[in-house]
């Protein structure tokens, strides 16, 4: 203690930590509640298209509004809600709604091709999720092509053959896989021949720099040829500025996510800029109000 008196910002960080500690121990309790108390909601990203501007898909992100502490982000309890297993009712409940949603932005006629929802490690391994899956396109009938799972390489460090089991009976209900954050996982190339999937994502870390850094850009250009080769779809995340796009957009890689198209936005104002931008393919007969 006499060391640490001597050091002040030593303390300070001491403090932090428990402070720290104390917020997350009450944080995992609150969690316990989050669902049942209705503070979680999802909000939506636009998966556009570069060259017109037009939403493809729309993917379902998680945030707790929590009583004190404000919005707090996935990053902050998908972590907790892993371990606590809560991550279990609280992908369905992420199911079900963002299937919801999906519904009602079709009878409006303004729904995008999908929606995406993300799956993380322990969810993907539990043994519910083929039948929530199978459950939730049953209850609230949405297209089971519609309903996009985002899953990452990370199901791929655990058994390779039950990871391929498993997306083989997600596949065979209809739904199309996308691998999020492709790169930045587990690196066989291998799998990517065994695997069913349908999108490749590729990672905001690779197109972040992409505009001054070679080897980000080498790297980009070879996952879109990579995709192109394999059959996949590709679509880029983080996308934030329109140099970043138009390097996209030349390496055949017209779809993205990202800042420059939308933030993640609340339900009611992803209406909004659905309403504002017709999916692919729609004829308007009568321009969108303003
Ligand atoms: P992700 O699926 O890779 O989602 C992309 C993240 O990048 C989102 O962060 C999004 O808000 C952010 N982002 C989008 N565009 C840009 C951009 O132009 N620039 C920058 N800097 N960031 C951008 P978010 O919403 O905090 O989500 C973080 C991660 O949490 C997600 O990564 C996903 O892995 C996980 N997550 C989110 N919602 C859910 C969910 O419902 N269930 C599960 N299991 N995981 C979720
Ligand atoms: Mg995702
Ligand atoms: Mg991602
Ligand atoms: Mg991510």
């Amino acid at each position: 203690h006499a060391k640490l008196l001597g050091d002040r910002r030593h303390i300070a960080f001491s403090e932090d930590m428990a402070q720290r500690s104390i917020e997350m121990m009450n944080l995992e309790n609150d969690l316990r509640h989050a669902l049942n108390r209705e503070e979680l909601e999802l909000h939506y990203q636009p998966k556009v298209s570069g060259h017109d501007g037009s939403v493809v898909g729309a993917e379902a992100l998680i945030r707790w509004r929590h009583p004190r502490l404000g919005l707090v982000g996935p990053g902050d309890f998908i972590p907790l809600a892993e371990e606590s297993g809560l991550i279990i009712p609280m992908g369905r409940w992420t199911l079900v709604t963002a299937c919801k949603q999906y519904m009602l932005w079709q009878a409006e006629g303004i729904a995008p091709d999908s929606v995406s929802v993300n799956v993380s490690m322990r969810q993907f391994t539990d043994t519910s999720l083929l039948e929530s899956v199978r459950d939730v396109l049953e209850t609230t009938g949405i297209p089971p092509g519609c309903l996009d799972l985002e899953i990452t390489e990370s199901v791929m460090t655990g058994n390779v053959e039950r990871a391929v089991s498993i997306l083989n009976g997600l596949k065979s209900l209809g739904v199309t896989l996308s691998m999020d954050d492709f790169g930045t996982g587990y690196s066989s190339l291998n799998y990517l021949k065994t695997f069913p999937i349908d999108t490749l994502k590729i990672d905001q870390t690779f197109v972040r720099d992409l505009s001054h850094d070679t080897k980000d850009a080498a790297i980009v250009t070879t996952i879109v040829t990579l995709a192109r080769n394999l059959g996949f779809n590709v679509i880029a995340e983080g996308v934030e500025s329109h140099d970043q796009l138009a390097f996209l957009i030349g390496s055949d890689c017209p779809l993205f996510q990202g800042y420059l198209a939308s933030r993640p936005l609340p339900v009611d104002a992803f209406t909004e800029f659905l309403r504002s931008r017709l999916p692919r393919g729609t004829v308007s007969a009568t321009p969108p109000a303003s």
